[in-house]
């Protein structure tokens, strides 16, 4: 199954650090808080992304199999 990373927007507080670690994958949304684009994530940034993910000063960034 394929894993995606989601932002849990009832967690976010919309600080911006994973849209500073990466902003290519993270983005602010309308609602200020942020999201994720699946389809930027590549074997060069994913280290990235997991910084992101561990960097969240509130755990939001879920990795999540697709169907959940
Ligand atoms: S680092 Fe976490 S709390 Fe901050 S904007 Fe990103 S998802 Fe939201």
């Amino acid at each position: 199954m394929k894993k995606i990373v989601k932002v849990n927007k009832d967690k976010c507080l919309g600080c911006g650090m994973c849209v500073g670690i990466n902003s290519d994958v993270f983005d602010f949304d309308e609602d200020g808080l942020a999201k994720a684009d699946n389809d930027k994530i590549n074997d060069e940034n994913k280290e990235e992304i997991n910084n992101a993910i561990d960097s969240c000063p509130v755990s939001a960034i879920e990795v999540k199999e697709e169907n959940e």
